[in-house]
């Protein structure tokens, strides 16, 4: 399969460069997969699991949070708020955050503003434990 030719960096500075088959990710208007000769396209992303397979064909998969993603002459760049490999998510910070995002929104008194924050962490969280491989349901 052809490759090409995908940075990703985030705020927390440069996080993957290489050669890649496909790169899936979740952006504010659905899922999308970006192959080798893609036309240019830019958008912003939105939170969910991004799945990257290599050159080698290996997935590897990553929480991929905010940001904006750009395809330009072939180059294929992901700029992200966040973004945590699934094998460096800390899965007890990520049950922790949920926690404390659900217990806060139980507080029927919460203003707009602060449920909205309140239900982002959440989600987050959510997607931090999905993409480390657990299940937000089942947690244990
Ligand atoms: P928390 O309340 O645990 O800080 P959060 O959702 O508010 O969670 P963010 O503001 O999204 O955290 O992220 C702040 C920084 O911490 C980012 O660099 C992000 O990559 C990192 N981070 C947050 N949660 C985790 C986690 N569970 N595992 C690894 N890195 C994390």
């Amino acid at each position: 399969m052809s490759t090409y030719h995908l940075q990703v960096v985030s705020l927390d500075g440069p996080e993957f460069e290489g050669e890649v088959q496909k790169i899936l990710l979740r952006t504010i208007d659905g899922d999308v997969e970006i192959l080798a000769r893609h036309t240019d396209f830019c958008t912003a992303i939105g939170m969910g699991t991004a799945k990257v397979t290599m050159a080698d064909g290996t997935d590897k998969k990553a929480a991929c949070i905010g940001g904006m993603l750009s395809v330009m002459n072939g180059e294929v760049r992901v700029l992200p708020t966040t973004w945590e490999w699934a094998e460096d998510i800390d899965v007890e910070r990520a049950k922790a955050a949920k926690a404390r995002a659900e217990e806060r929104l139980k507080d029927q008194m919460l203003d707009k503003e602060a449920r909205v924050r309140a239900e982002a962490k959440l989600y987050r969280a959510l997607v931090r434990l999905g993409s480390s491989g657990q299940d937000p349901n089942n947690l244990n």
